[in-house]
């Protein structure tokens, strides 16, 4: 079967067409990045306005490039939820009258779900259930996913994102000011500068060491790092918009941080799904997944975790982590294949957006 996607919950207009043999057919993705780093966060009708204005050409470009027309598709797949209500609401209405016009069912697809099938598209010997662990600009969420459909959300952030926190340092630190680092992301320019500095440099501090649930926080690490950098302007008596010395060092340190507090909060949901054999023996692979996960660095200590712990790690290519329209479309490959949620083009009305949308069944964590 085929399944064209979409995807507009936040800042990436995409497309994608993709067949249950693993096949991206075609796809097309226009990011809003660039914009929204001039204007020093997402302003949500700018978002939709730049949506309204990408989407046509989006979703033909990648009709054109599968050479496939809407009548040979099985589905049409769109991210309802969670996301910013305008954005989502621009790619829900091109997917319903694409299903109008050509009679194909629609299929609503969870977008952080869809982050962590992605792997499954990936990974063909991938078999349900597995652990997945979701870092991206608006989550940090660790769950076991049961069934397409089943997701126990064993823990989540209670404050901040990873991503958010590390897109706020990097406009801290002016790096889309840095020539090298001018056509990157918060997430990336840190990776990126963090190569040139030391880890050791700045102690940020652990946090939640005492908590025994399998949540993360990242409010603290977020706010030591504001005061570490207040500290070096004042120190060189610099204003916020100039670039400090020891801005690698900051970088290096913040990532080091961030990816000590992951570590250790997953080695103890690992430790938690053993003592409560959640998880059959021969399913010990964990997907990391979400924009936070391209980063490299978090990668290979996520990897001696899985070690540690006899876990199989599987993380899906950068471009695959970050928002697209292809893992909608394979969401969507996933739920046809399985006959769940899919809506007649008649029966449009019963699809809606929600802004905000848990992930599947939260349980007692200890
Ligand atoms: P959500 O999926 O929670 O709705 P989102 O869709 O905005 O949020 P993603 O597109 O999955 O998030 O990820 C974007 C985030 O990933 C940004 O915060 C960005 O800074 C971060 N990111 C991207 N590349 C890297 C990298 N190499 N290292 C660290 N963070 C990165
Ligand atoms: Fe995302």
């Amino acid at each position: 079967s085929k399944v064209l996607g979409i995807e507009t919950s936040c800042d990436d207009t995409g497309c994608a067409i993709v067949d249950s043999d693993r096949n991206i057919l075609g796809e097309c993705l226009q990011s809003q990045q660039q914009i929204h780093l001039d204007f020093g966060g997402i302003i949500p009708p700018v978002a939709r306005d730049l949506h309204k204005q990408n989407i046509n050409n989006v979703v033909t470009e990648a009709l054109q490039q599968a050479q496939v027309s809407l009548n040979e598709l099985d589905a049409i797949a769109v991210t309802v939820k969670p996301g910013l209500p305008l954005s989502l609401l621009v790619g829900m209405n091109t997917a319903k009258e694409l299903s109008k016009i050509s009679r194909k069912p629609l299929i609503p697809i969870h977008h952080m779900e869809a982050h962590a099938l992605t792997a499954r598209l990936v990974d063909k010997n991938l078999k349900l259930p597995f652990v997945v662990l979701l870092l991206s600009g608006g989550h940090c969420l660790l769950a076991v996913v049961n069934k397409i459909n089943e997701f126990l959300l064993l823990g989540q952030s209670i404050d901040d994102a990873p991503g958010e926190a590390l897109d706020k340092a990097a406009r801290r630190l002016q790096l889309k000011n840095m020539k090298e680092f001018r056509y990157c992301c918060g997430g990336q320019a840190i990776e990126k500068a963090a190569m040139k500095g030391d880890p050791k440099a700045f102690d940020l501090g652990t946090f939640m060491t005492n908590y025994k649930d399998c949540n993360f926080s990242y409010s603290g690490l977020k706010n030591a790092v504001r005061m570490q950098i207040l500290k070096s302007e004042k120190k060189h008596e610099l204003k916020g918009d100039e670039i400090i010395p020891e801005v690698y060092d900051l970088c290096a340190s913040f990532q080091y941080a961030i990816t000590k507090h992951i570590c250790t909060r997953l080695q103890r949901g690992f430790e938690f799904i053993d003592r409560t054999k959640l998880l059959p023996e021969i399913n010990r692979t964990l997907v990391v997944s979400g924009g936070v996960a391209s980063n490299m660095f978090i990668r290979k200590h996520l990897n001696l975790v899985c070690d540690n712990m006899n876990f199989k790690l599987v993380v899906p290519p950068p471009r695959l982590c970050t928002d697209n329209g292809i893992m909608i479309a394979w969401n969507g490959i996933e739920k046809f294949n399985e006959n769940l949620d899919i809506y007649t083009y008649d029966n449009l009305d019963k699809v809606d957006i929600q802004s905000k949308a848990p992930l599947g069944k939260n349980i007692s964590q200890q």
